[in-house]
């Protein structure tokens, strides 16, 4: 049969093999164990020779079918979960690295990721080289000296940067490096780090994936060999996905692609609308033609993406008056979800940075992060107009 197309996919793939009891939904396995009366099916089951489960931390139904759409959507060989996306990250780093090697990144990855790097692998004597988000000849250079793991982000959190995905896997595959591609900005709707050139692409789907802000999650898609891996160590090291949260996450996927294209429209308006915004010195969108990374976004992306980001005139103290005027937006830390969020980007995904690293990230203080929802966009500009109209005029008289 024809491979389906995304919005098909998003609904029906990998389902069919958990559906029990000529259920149309997939259920929810909440048992931690699975019997078996037959001592030899038990063992085969157990040492992996006959299809099966055995242990909730292992594998689980509900769980599985919930791999399965992603992998099918990711057009990958395997797939395996975690409980949360920096599980997913930190098992799948803690897979591939040992004392003395070394790994090659951007400065901009998520906030979590950036803190793995800077914080926990030096700790353990692996070497970290972060290169300027962007800069692929500097990545080049690096790479070419030799590294493990070359580990990549695009679009970046929060000044959603491009990198090339597809010259970046060229460059790790000279030198036998691991490519891996934070895919959770793009979701698989827009863009397919396997289809560049990347061996593994992991996913928080806390966020665009299971799209409600009600489940955590995360993920890890590539070969079988690596997947496998990185499935053993997680099964020992227990950063299992609850049956619960696998479920919320398959039925917000089902309709990925519906919410994928409305954010995709309503950040793309909303990036136009803030550059007519006078209190508004930067808006960062790769479909803004002046963004640096638009061209290359434009080649590797099939849309955008729902994530924008703004600084404005008069600092932290206008971000401190705009944020709470907004009527229409969850002032909170995620993004993805179908509500529209806002957040300064210092008490959001890089909150663990001090103002010194952050400045050195390229991060304005008054940054804004917007993760546009499936709201109607005019009621999205009306809101933020009305919150810049309502700002006391002294915060900006300056700047
Ligand atoms: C949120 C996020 C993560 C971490 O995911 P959690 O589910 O919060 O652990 C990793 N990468 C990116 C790009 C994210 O936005």
């Amino acid at each position: 049969m024809k491979k389906p197309r995304k919005s098909t996919e998003s609904i029906w793939a990998g389902e069919r093999d958990y559906l029990a009891f000529g259920a149309t939904q997939v259920p929810v396995v909440h048992s931690v164990s699975y019997g078996y009366d037959d001592m030899d099916e038990w063992y085969e089951v157990a040492i992996g020779n006959k299809k099966g489960h055995i242990y909730g931390r292992n594998t689980n139904p509900t769980v599985e079918a919930f791999e399965e759409k992603i992998r099918i959507l990711e057009n990958a060989e395997a797939s395996t979960s975690f409980s949360t996306g920096m599980a997913a990250i930190s098992n799948t780093l803690g897979t591939l690295l040992f004392p003395g090697d070394r790994i090659v990144s951007i400065k901009d990855t998520y906030g979590g990721t950036n803190k793995i790097f800077t914080e926990f692998l030096p700790k353990q004597k692996i070497e970290v080289v972060l290169c300027e988000t962007g800069d692929h000849e500097a990545i080049e250079k690096e790479v070419a000296k030799g590294c493990k793991v070359l580990y990549l982000e695009s679009p970046t959190n929060p000044t959603v940067k491009i990198t090339d995905i597809e010259r970046m896997a060229k460059a790790g595959k000279a030198v036998g490096a691991t490519v891996i591609v934070d895919n959770t900005f793009a979701t698989p709707i827009n863009q397919n780090p396997l289809a560049l050139g990347a061996d593994l692409v992991i996913h928080s789907a806390t966020k665009f994936l299971g799209g409600h802000a009600d489940a955590l999650g995360g993920s890890v898609c590539g070969s079988k060999e690596l997947v496998e891996a990185i499935y053993h160590y997680r099964e020992i090291n227990g950063a299992t996905l609850d049956p619960m949260a696998a479920y919320l996450l398959l039925r917000g996927m089902k309709t990925l692609k519906l919410r994928i294209d409305k954010q995709c429209e309503n950040a793309m308006k909303i990036a136009n609308y803030l550059k007519s915004v006078d209190v508004v010195d930067d808006v960062f969108y790769p479909g803004l033609k002046e963004h640096p990374g638009h061209d290359i976004a434009k080649k590797q992306m099939s849309n955008f993406g729902g994530m924008l980001s703004f600084s404005v005139k008069g600092g932290v103290e206008t971000v401190r008056h705009l944020l709470p005027k907004l009527n229409y937006a969850n002032r909170a830390a995620n993004l993805g979800s179908v509500e529209t969020i806002v957040g300064p980007t210092r008490t959001t995904s890089h909150v663990e940075c001090t103002p010194e690293e952050r400045k050195a990230m390229g991060i304005p203080e008054s940054l804004i992060r917007y993760s546009a929802g499936i709201e109607d966009v005019e009621d999205l500009i009306d809101d933020l107009e009305q919150a810049f109209h309502a700002l006391p005029k002294y915060l900006f008289m300056n700047s």
